[in-house]
């Protein structure tokens, strides 16, 4: 006999073993909405008038944070959204997702705009990994993704600039920073972590899990994955993934008690230790804490 939701009578097509509940498809949506409506309206009400900047990569969770994001404000004739994806230049990888972020933001009439690293640094990051370097390719990824991703929607006048990351992102992340002992990193995880320079980041998708982001873009109709990055083996975040994955196995819930717990000492962090203001990065002006912006650093400009 088939397991039966927990809400309904229908067949249930998930169990979810860190509330117990079995849910068919249609209490698994609305689960899903439900977590990303509330994580909005909580965190980062939008206001009217608001241009809102949405970081696509093509995969599963960018392509659901624009579905949904489309779904709750694309009736909102005040509000703009554009979809930002960045060509970071990694061959046989990252063209696959820019067509289904190209194909998703057309799917949806959301205005689309790639930028590349050629364009904006004269390298590709194909090109940045064969340098001689110290950090590993994922640092100068990230940092010049951020970065291009900031500048282009200042340049838009966007309030908000969204980002697709779900609740094993932003565990690791926490995970990741206890174990640098990295707590300036950890001030800025605190949401809505406000800079002037900075466009506000949000993370609309950060209370649900990647498993069931996967699911919802599956019954959805949305990209699921074009392969994995060349380079994602070189990450630390792999072996952090790892961990939390068996903790979750053995005690299921601990991915949201590690973010919940983040969220409970967020306020304290951000009173003690105030983020100082920002200033002028001396070569390409971005916002930064010294006199140099990460990305000009990575880059080895002076
Ligand atoms: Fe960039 Fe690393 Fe992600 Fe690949 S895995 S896209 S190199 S951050």
């Amino acid at each position: 006999m088939s397991i039966k939701c927990d809400k309904c009578k229908h067949d249930s097509i998930i169990f979810q073993r860190y509330s117990g509940m079995h849910l068919c498809k249609k209490h698994f949506v609305e689960d899903v909405e439900r977590k990303i409506k509330l994580t909005i309206r909580k965190h980062y009400p939008v206001k009217k008038n608001e241009t809102i900047a949405v970081a696509i990569s093509g995969g599963k969770d960018s392509s659901v944070l624009l579905y949904m994001l489309h779904k709750v404000l694309g009736e909102r004739p005040d509000i703009r959204l554009v979809a930002l994806s960045v060509d970071e230049g990694i061959e046989g990888y990252r063209h696959k997702t820019l067509e289904q972020a190209r194909g998703l933001a057309d799917r949806l009439g959301v205005e689309h705009i790639i930028l590349s690293f050629k364009e904006e640094y004269d390298r590709t990051m194909d090109e940045i990994a064969a340098w001689d370097r110290e950090k590993g390719t994922c640092s100068y990824c990230g940092v010049l993704r951020k970065s291009i991703l900031n500048r282009k929607a200042l340049e838009l006048g966007a309030t908000k600039l969204a980002i697709g990351h779900n609740l094993d992102d932003e565990a690791q992340t926490i995970m990741l920073n206890h174990l640098k002992g990295d707590v300036a990193r950890m001030v800025r995880l605190v949401p809505p972590c406000e800079l002037e320079g900075l466009v506000l980041r949000i993370k609309p998708l950060r209370f649900v899990p990647e498993k069931e982001i996967a699911m919802y873009a599956y019954l959805s109709g949305l990209p699921l994955s074009a392969g994995a990055c060349p380079y994602s083996h070189e990450a630390m975040r792999g072996e952090v993934r790892e961990m939390l994955d068996d903790f979750e196995d053995k005690h299921p819930g601990t991915k949201y008690a590690l973010l919940s717990g983040f969220d409970k000492i967020a306020d304290v962090l951000s009173r003690e230790m105030p983020i100082a203001k920002l200033a002028n990065c001396r070569i390409c002006g971005q916002a930064c804490s010294g006199e140099l912006c990460q990305a000009c650093k990575l880059l080895g400009k002076q």
